[in-house]
């Protein structure tokens, strides 16, 4: 396994996890799960945790912020004896079930090795199970603030016993409106509880909650915010707004792409992109916040084992996700909020590899547009395709930016574009480009259509 920004930490000395001086179960669950060595995020925070203080702490999306945290909670309450009863003192908040559960699976085999018990707690699992679970006793409760909350009320969780709490994905606590449960679960910990938040990205809303709450603390951030990763390469599709669907599919094909997350800005937005991608035939999964929990559940572990070969998400369902293998993001549109580029974008190119960001842009998205050129500060590469893009667009052979003209360097080898052949233009369109497929789907679309 290698993770982004990890290369160079390989080539140092001494940049295994046994620096960290942690247990010896410790470090073989480490290796029979296959992290050899720790991430930059690792590196920085797991000292400064395991030293006890409390800290805010940011790194980019798929940089291993949860072992970073995880590690040396495990380190603390692992049990020194077989006698230890089991009460919770580890508290992790995640915004979303389908982060928890993320979580929850990183974590189980290190508890499992360690004799410690983990327990799920969110909103959709059965409540009974979790009061069962809770009253057999745990040492480590991952949960969604609300579903927590309860269980904190109820008096089932023994918050004075608790020695760690972890807010993670802080910013996308905020943006779902969760800021007065973690309030509340904030006032019922006890000072000498070590806090820790975790955020992509430190908005001045995460610094106001972690100064409200927590003090000393410790910042320790990685990246500038609104940095995506060298891995990922990134083009822009001018298009006008009615052919997205159409232009959607054509990458899809064109690039011959397997595994695919599409973005978009609403969930009514999401249905209707899904179901016109399922007319031209392909298999299609969808996430929202409106979906039942269990339909969730059902599309992400369908994308995952690649029964779907197409994800359409909004930014709150997919936030912090982790997909192997995941070849390209396309974003539908530009997301509301600017920093949700990045996580959208951040899922793609993980752990090291390479990845492709499409964005499609249609006239009336052109401010927006410039202002998340300003957060993210390179251009992206526009690529044009005369059949979707708006005439002026064509005419004048740009959108935001004139393309620079480059000297000559004949011998170097060239890089394509997607849908483009290596000398920039519109790559003639032959069978291996999967169009007859792609005709065939659409023909089959149509008929499907017609018979509604
Ligand atoms: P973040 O929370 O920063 O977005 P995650 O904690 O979800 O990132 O980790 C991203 C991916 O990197 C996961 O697939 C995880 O298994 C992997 N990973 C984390 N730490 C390491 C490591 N030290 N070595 C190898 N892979 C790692
Ligand atoms: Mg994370």
């Amino acid at each position: 396994m290698n993770v982004k920004g990890c290369e160079v930490e390989q080539q140092k000395p001494g940049g295994a996890f046994v620096s960290f001086k942690f247990s010896d179960t410790l470090l073989e669950t480490l290796a029979s799960g296959g992290y050899r060595l720790p991430t930059p995020i690792q590196r920085k925070l797991i000292p400064v945790l395991m030293q006890g203080n409390n800290a805010v702490a940011s790194a980019q999306t798929g940089s291993g912020k949860t072992l970073a945290y995880l590690l040396p909670i495990l380190e603390s309450i692992a049990p020194k004896d077989t006698s230890t009863h089991h009460y919770t003192k580890a508290f992790i908040l995640s915004p979303t079930k389908e982060l928890a559960q993320q979580i929850y699976e990183v974590t189980k085999p290190f508890a499992a090795a360690l004799g410690l018990r983990a327990v799920l707690l969110q909103g959709g699992g059965k409540r009974t199970d979790e009061v069962k679970r809770l009253e057999r006793g745990v040492d480590i409760v991952i949960a969604t603030p609300q579903r927590a909350l309860e269980h904190i009320e109820a008096k089932r969780i023994d918050v004075k016993a608790i020695k760690h709490l972890v807010v993670d994905e802080a910013d996308m606590m905020f943006d779902m409106g969760f800021v007065s449960y973690l309030e509340k679960i904030f006032a019922v910990m006890t000072e000498r509880s070590q806090k820790i938040i975790i955020s992509a990205t430190i908005t001045p809303r995460v610094v106001k909650l972690a100064k409200a709450y927590i003090k000393p603390l410790r910042r320790v951030e990685l990246d500038p915010p609104g940095k995506v990763a060298d891995t990922i390469t990134q083009f822009l599709y001018p298009v006008v707004r009615s052919k997205k669907e159409a232009l959607l599919a054509w990458l899809i094909s064109s690039n011959d792409l397997k595994r695919v997350l599409v973005f978009v800005r609403k969930k009514e937005l999401a249905d209707g992109v899904a179901e016109s991608l399922k007319e031209w035939g392909y298999k299609v999964g969808i996430l929202h916040g409106e979906r039942m929990h269990q339909e969730r559940k059902k599309s992400l572990l369908a994308f995952r084992e690649g029964r779907y070969q197409i994800l359409v998400a909004t930014d709150i369902a997919a936030r912090g996700l982790d997909i192997a293998d995941l070849e390209a993001v396309i974003n539908y549109d530009i997301p509301h909020v600017k920093h949700d580029f990045i996580h959208r974008v951040g899922r793609t190119g993980r752990a090291g590899k390479e990845g492709m960001a499409i964005t499609l842009v249609s006239p009336d998205e052109i401010e927006q547009l410039n202002d998340l050129q300003k957060v993210l500060g390179s251009k992206i590469k526009e690529v044009i395709i005369p059949e979707y893009a708006p005439k002026e667009v064509k005419s004048r052979g740009y959108l935001l930016h004139p393309p620079q003209r480059k000297r000559k360097a004949p011998s170097k080898k060239k890089t394509s574009t997607p849908g483009m052949t290596k000398k920039g233009k519109k790559r003639k369109t032959t069978k291996r480009d999967g169009w007859k497929l792609f005709d065939a789907a659409k023909e089959n679309g149509k008929k499907k259509k017609g018979r509604k």
